[in-house]
């Protein structure tokens, strides 16, 4: 268990495992600060494999914080679009901005001064700063609490479950090799403890953890109360004009702010007649609604969404107003700061079109 005794060799077996079995990860090859600060925002909320190649894309993109920093922002959320929560990428290009002008270009090494950066948090801080700079500040994110919970089997839970883990995050830190240390409990709680079924068997810690001498790992950490998933309807009306399809622009700072979409709205039971309507009322487009052309699922937050396509036809003049609509040919979409619904509409629909259909 992991008394003040035992702690010296739960790091040294932990850190020991790390060094021999680590995944060859990208961001992991250059402790560059700019490159940890990149992946570290991008592996927020989403899986390591979904983020390897978005990294290489981004970082092609925007070699330097510099480069980031004088981008626009359209062509930030371009590089960012498929890879979903969008404030992620404005507050990243907000950060380099920042950074360049605040600290020269170089993350900075205070954990005071990194909080200052635009969406940095206590989390970020501690992963730059440890990997990066090798500065001893332990970083915890959810691999590093579910790790923490079952290693003292944590009792409490919602914020004070977070307090507890994040002084035992503090007390077990190998401040010789923070970078290291932070990257092997997250190792460890991505590949081994992980949320559903941990692989005691094959922990190197096994023999200092509490949950498990217990016989309770599934038991740690306790169980937050999640909000309940809503179930949303959405229909989008696919308009298409000399092989180009119509794509409209959210507001600025609603959900997904200023990204392109298929016109679309959610639906009260309305169907084709709702889209008609609400097109109509939010952006002046008169269309008219013809076969439905696919059904297809999504998942946003707390959102269960249920999205219906629908073939349509433009009536009247094609929209003038290029700020807020744009024909784009559906190979030329992944260039654009897209939604990941549109995406998977755009694919769900990309077959060839019968005759049964309208075409603008
Ligand atoms: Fe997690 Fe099991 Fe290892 Fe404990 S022994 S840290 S529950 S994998």
């Amino acid at each position: 268990m992991p008394d003040p005794g035992g702690i010296p060799e739960l790091r040294a077996s932990l850190l020991g495992w790390y060094r021999r079995v680590r995944r060859d990860l990208p961001w992991r090859r250059d402790a560059d600060d700019y490159r940890v600060w990149v992946s570290e925002v991008m592996l927020q909320q989403t899986t390591v494999r979904a983020v390897a190649p978005y990294f290489e894309r981004f970082l092609a993109r925007f070699p330097t914080v510099h480069a980031l920093a004088v981008a626009g922002e359209e062509d930030v959320l371009a590089a960012w679009s498929g890879l979903g929560y969008y404030h992620r990428a404005r507050n990243l290009h907000r950060g380099a901005r920042h950074v360049v002008e605040r600290h020269g270009g170089r993350f900075p090494r205070s954990v005071e001064a990194a909080l200052a950066v635009p969406g940095v948090g206590p989390y970020t801080a501690g992963a730059v700063l440890s990997i990066a700079y090798g500065e001893p500040v332990a970083a915890l994110d959810g691999n590093v609490r579910r790790v923490t919970a079952r290693l003292f089997a944590v009792t409490e839970e919602g914020p004070r479950g977070d307090a507890a883990c994040r002084t035992h995050a503090r007390e077990l830190l190998e401040t010789r090799a923070p970078g290291d240390w932070n990257q092997a409990v997250m190792e460890l709680g991505a590949t081994v403890c992980t949320p559903r079924r941990p692989r005691c068997g094959g922990c190197p810690v096994a023999g200092h953890c509490r949950a498990h001498a217990r016989g309770e790992e599934a038991s740690f950490p306790r169980a937050r109360t999640r909000r309940a998933p809503v179930q949303v309807t959405v229909a989008a009306a696919i308009v298409e004009r000399h092989g180009r399809v119509l794509l409209v622009r959210r507001a600025e700072g609603r959900l997904m702010g200023r990204l392109w979409e298929i016109p679309q709205t959610s639906l009260e039971g309305g169907g084709a007649a709702g889209l008609e309507a609400e097109l109509r009322e939010r952006h002046g487009l008169h269309v008219e609604a013809g076969a439905l052309l696919a059904r297809a699922a999504h998942a946003i937050t707390f959102r269960r969404i249920r999205l219906e396509a629908y073939r349509a036809r433009l009536r009247g003049r094609p929209p003038a107003d290029s700020d807020r609509f744009r024909w784009v040919a559906r190979e030329e979409v992944s260039g654009l700061a897209v939604s990941s619904l549109t995406h998977k509409v755009l694919r769900a629909t990309a077959v060839p079109q019968g005759s049964t259909g309208y075409r603008a």
